[in-house]
């Protein structure tokens, strides 16, 4: 079933709702050591401290939780992907963000090994999104089953984009490029205009529509990966619940927006030696990750002060716009930082764990959709 709306989702906040400052949940993995980095042993760069700290340099970082290289896709998935799913099946809208260096395992984290992500429920390296949407199915069902005197129907629509130089494409139909992004003015919720939206029913439908858009993302081989991401991939899930009640015949309708965002490589995009088209690339990546740190910290300070909330530049660019409801916003967010482990990559650790310390400070004001 593939349609092209140009809608946004029609159930927004209720205009009485109460907001919940909800603070950003972050998550640092450490990735095991890997040949490219010429790593024999795992070397003592980074060092877990307890469940949830970690020591760089003699300094100290605190947040949700640390995932050290023993941690295996499951069990990372644990804290992470059951909430998300519960948030969203409240009516809340929830994201997921991937950060970090090129080759700290962001695309691992996120979707896992592409063959691992194809439908197989038996494969082991799923990453979160897999995970999470079997995850989302088996609770639908479960609610389904449980409640005798309601009956639930449940819809999940499906998106996936990247934003690339600035430009967004529909990576569920490559062809469509520079699409631009939209404000509905009833319910002040963003939206990409002429997306492809695909209704998903199981498990093997979304595995069908990662295997498809992560073979459309832009990847290129960088001397850190040789399938280095270029780009900022959005993968978006409307679930919407309709709840009939079968004594009074009361209706109500709850809707929520999943966002999984794995974002470029945060490391500085080297200029020097870039000429035409890589030169405006690596200058775009440096630009919107430097937008989106620059959010972070205006939000943080925000957050801290308790001063109102105004003049937040979320315009300026198509990350930051895009994102705008989960930063800041209307959503529950988790931040996953990815890091490295190795002696040379340092700097961009330390610079990683910088921007988590500042993202954790960020409250966002999360208020259940509903009809
Ligand atoms: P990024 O998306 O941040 O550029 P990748 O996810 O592609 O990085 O990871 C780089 C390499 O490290 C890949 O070969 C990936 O399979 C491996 N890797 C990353 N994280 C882990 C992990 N936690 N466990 C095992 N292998 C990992």
């Amino acid at each position: 079933l593939k349609r092209k709306l140009d809608v946004s989702p029609a159930v927004g906040p209720r205009p009485e709702a109460e907001a919940a400052d909800s603070g950003v949940q972050v998550v640092v993995r450490i990735r095991p050591p890997c040949s490219v980095e010429g790593e024999e042993a795992p070397d003592t760069c980074l060092c877990k401290t307890s469940a949830n700290s970690v020591a760089i340099q003699g300094q100290g970082f605190t947040f949700d939780a640390i995932a050290d290289a023993a941690s295996t896709q499951e069990e990372f998935f644990t804290p992470v992907g059951p909430p998300l799913v519960e948030n969203c099946l409240a009516g809340l809208n929830s994201s997921i963000f991937t950060y970090g260096q090129t080759g700290s395992g962001k695309t691992y984290t996120m979707w896992g090994p592409l063959s691992a992500t194809s439908g197989d429920s038996m494969a082991c390296e799923r990453g979160l999104a897999p995970l999470v949407f079997e995850h989302l199915f088996s609770r639908i069902k479960q609610e389904q089953q449980k409640h005798k005197d309601k009956e639930l129907i449940y819809s999940c629509t499906c998106a996936f984009l990247d934003i690339y130089n600035e430009q967004i494409t529909d990576l569920l139909d490559p062809m469509q490029k520079n699409l631009q992004i939209r404000e509905d003015v009833k319910t002040a919720c963003v939206y990409v205009e002429s997306l492809t939206k695909e209704s998903v029913f199981a498990m093997k439908d979304v595995a069908q529509l990662l295997v498809k858009g992560l073979a459309n993302r832009r990847t290129e081989s960088t001397s850190a990966n040789a399938d280095s991401s270029r780009s900022h991939c959005v993968f978006t899930c409307v679930i919407k619940s309709e709840s009939k009640n079968l004594e009074d015949g009361s209706n109500s309708i709850r809707m929520s927006r999943m966002n999984l965002v794995d974002l470029a490589g945060s490391e500085r995009q080297k200029l020097t030696h870039a000429a035409g088209d890589r030169l405006k690339e690596a200058g775009n990546i440096n630009r919107s990750l430097s937008a989106l740190g620059n959010l972070i910290n205006i939000l943080a300070e925000i957050s801290q002060s308790g001063k109102q909330r105004q003049h937040v530049p979320y315009r300026n660019s198509k990350l930051k716009f895009l994102l705008q409801e989960s930063l800041g916003g209307n959503a529950m967010l988790a931040m996953i930082c990815t890091v490295s482990p190795s002696e040379s990559c340092k700097s961009e650790t330390l610079s990683t764990l910088r921007f988590a310390q500042r993202a954790k400070a960020v409250k966002n004001r999360a208020v259940v959709n509903e009809e």
